[in-house]
């Protein structure tokens, strides 16, 4: 677990959707990632499954210090 949330950069991302298939609950990364809007689900168990498996290195967990805004 790691604390923070998940952030895309949307300029790497090829949508294969990989990072949704393996998210346990089911959270439509490949969208957040094509619109570059950072996960910022109550859900999010922030695994970090989705940000492992990218093949490509779109994700990343941001530290909701430098954001200020999770739980929005
Ligand atoms: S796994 Fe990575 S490259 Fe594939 S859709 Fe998700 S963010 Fe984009
Ligand atoms: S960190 Fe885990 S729960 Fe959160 S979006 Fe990624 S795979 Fe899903």
């Amino acid at each position: 677990m790691s604390a923070g949330f998940v952030v895309p950069d949307p300029s790497r991302c090829v949508q294969c959707g990989i990072c949704s298939y393996n998210c346990p609950i089911g959270i439509d990364v490949r969208a957040h990632a094509w619109l570059g809007r950072p996960v910022k689900h109550g859900e999010c168990l922030t695994c970090g499954e989705c940000v492992a498996r990218c093949p490509r290195g779109v994700l990343r967990f941001e530290l909701p210090e430098t954001g200020r805004e999770i739980g929005a």
